[in-house]
């Protein structure tokens, strides 16, 4: 079974074909960030533009290396939703077309499934499962008890963790995607500024970012009005350690709770290297329990993504037809 996954939600132009669900024959990303960095983050007008140049080059290089024929593809899946609308609507409209020119089934597929069944790349998922789902836009808890199905269990109430990451590295003038920026500072630096950790109340799985960003921006404004320096590493070590202290303590509860056998790592601040080893110390010592953490480059967005929740889907019998249209605001939880 070969699916042709094509994912355009945000700055990537990415299209990959995967092989039974799990195995990538070709996986390639188009990245646009060079051209959003001087603004500072991504603009919507310039992702469609970069879209539809790249979309077709981009098909046309993972069929090259794939070394296959339309008619060897049994499912088209594409990200419908959520992202940017103008970006969406590129990928969606190419699957279309290809789907309608070549008698190729189609299926729609919400962005963060694909951020799930990245997992499945790397390893066949059991169930029930939990997966700690950190992102550009998202942070949520999502307990999975069989394949398409996602309950979301906690979600940020706020900013995502990325966007945090991203603010943080603004205010420390670093570029965009901050993200890499403050994990690399973080790791040489120590966590020896005071910041708050947004535990919410007892029990809640939810999750709250705001509060720790405008901290760490106050004690840089505070700084500078008093002439003092403060050390970028440092800052960046203390709002990483507080960002994982709720993180991680929040999955090894709701893994407990949910008698769950694997906890899959998803989203591109999967990427963050003090996340990765935290939970990986976390998890050592929790028997029982699997912890799954894809390779950077299948946490942050691509297709193969897309096509291995697609081969799932596919063979759930989901179906879109041609009415299927880019939805910025799809919600995971009924998207089974
Ligand atoms: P969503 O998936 O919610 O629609 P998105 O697709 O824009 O949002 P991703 O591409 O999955 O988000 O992830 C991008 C985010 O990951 C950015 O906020 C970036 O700063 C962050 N990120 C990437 N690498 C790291 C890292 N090493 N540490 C922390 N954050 C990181
Ligand atoms: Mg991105
Ligand atoms: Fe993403």
């Amino acid at each position: 079974q070969y699916i042709l996954g094509i994912e355009t939600s945000c700055d990537e132009t990415a299209v990959a074909i995967v092989k039974d669900g799990h195995e990538i024959i070709a996986n390639i990303v188009a990245s646009q960030i060079e051209s959003h960095k001087r603004f500072g983050g991504v603009v919507p007008e310039i992702a469609s533009r970069h879209h539809v140049e790249q979309i077709t080059i981009v098909i046309e290089e993972a069929m090259r290396v794939a070394e296959l024929q339309f008619s060897d593809i049994d499912a088209i899946a594409v990200t419908e939703g959520p992202g940017l609308v103008g970006a969406l609507l590129i990928g969606v409209n190419a699957a279309k077309a290809l789907s309608f020119a070549h008698g190729i089934p189609l299926v729609g597929i919400h962005h963060i499934a694909g951020h799930i069944y990245a997992n499945r790349l790397i390893k066949e998922m059991e169930f029930p499962l939990l997966s700690l789902v950190v992102s550009g836009g998202h942070t949520e808890l999502v307990y999975m008890k069989e394949h398409g199905h996602f309950e979301v269990i906690g979600e940020t109430r706020d900013d995502a963790a990325g966007e945090a990451y991203d603010k943080v590295a603004r205010t420390l003038k670093m570029p965009y995607p901050g993200g890499p920026h403050i994990d690399r500072l973080a790791a040489v630096g120590s966590p020896i500024i005071d910041l708050p950790r947004a535990w919410l109340e007892e029990g809640s799985y939810d999750f709250s970012f705001s509060g720790l960003k405008s901290a760490v921006i106050n004690t840089v404004h505070n700084a500078e009005q008093r002439g003092e320096v403060i050390s970028p590493e440092d800052l960046a070590a203390s709002f990483q350690q507080s960002v994982i202290d709720v993180l991680v303590t929040k999955t090894v509860r709701a893994a407990k709770q949910y008698s769950v056998k694997q906890v899959l790592l998803a989203g591109g601040v999967a990427a963050n290297k003090g996340l990765r080893s935290a939970l990986e110390r976390e998890f050592a010592a929790n028997e029982g329990v699997e912890l799954i953490i894809p390779p950077l480059s299948l946490c942050t967005d691509n297709a193969a993504m897309i096509a291995a929740a697609g081969s799932v889907m596919y063979e759930k019998g989901q179906r879109s037809d041609f009415t299927l249209n880019a939805n910025p605001g799809l919600d995971l939880s009924i998207h089974n």
